[in-house]
């Protein structure tokens, strides 16, 4: 590769690279605030805003909060928390966040490596084989969770689609795989 061209793809890395620290710094203010919400918020007081039909009217009581909730989804491990009609639709943006987030910063990462790559001199912040190997480790590891973000967001809006909450899914399931059984 000729020294202006090369010149002229990392100066374009860096453009990218810069413009795409603005919207990854407006994403994880949004995740970190839908995180402190559904840490925070009690999903058995009322309110909350209907998803999905039928959502209101499913009351559960959860062993694990010791609560009944109205609304009930699911209990989250990763959020400790039930999801409820209280808080379901801020779960819901929370994954739809986190799937771009770590989806950018997986195209940051990669970026980073190709910018590597064409530093000729050498010069680069990352222009080292440990600083490579952590760019790529770090771009593996948030593709792996964009995929389980988005992988979430997508359960999600087809159970949105079919009107139906994760515990009825769940039951339902149970309920096909004995009557399979039997
Ligand atoms: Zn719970």
């Amino acid at each position: 590769m000729t020294r202006p061209c090369a010149f002229y793809i990392c100066f374009n890395f860096q453009v990218i690279l810069v413009g795409s620290l603005i919207p990854w710094a407006a994403l994880n203010v949004i995740f970190i605030k839908l995180w402190i919400y559904m840490v925070r918020v009690d999903p058995s007081a009322q309110g909350g805003v209907v998803v999905r039909s039928g959502q209101s009217c499913s009351t559960h009581y959860c062993s694990i909060c010791r609560k009944t909730v109205t609304g009930f989804d699911h209990h989250c491990q990763w959020l400790s928390t039930c999801i409820s009609l209280r808080n379901y639709l801020q779960f819901y943006l929370l994954c739809v966040v986190g799937a771009v987030l770590y989806f950018l910063q997986t195209v940051i990462g990669l970026l980073a490596i190709a910018y590597w790559e064409t530093d000729s001199n050498g010069s680069s912040f990352n222009a080292s084989p440990e600083g490579r190997s952590l760019w790529i480790l770090s771009s593996l590891f948030d593709c792996i969770i964009g995929v389980c973000f988005s992988s979430l967001v997508g359960f999600h809006t087809y159970l949105i689609c079919k009107g139906m909450g994760t515990y009825d899914y769940v039951i339902k399931a149970y309920e096909n795989r004995n009557t399979t059984v039997l």
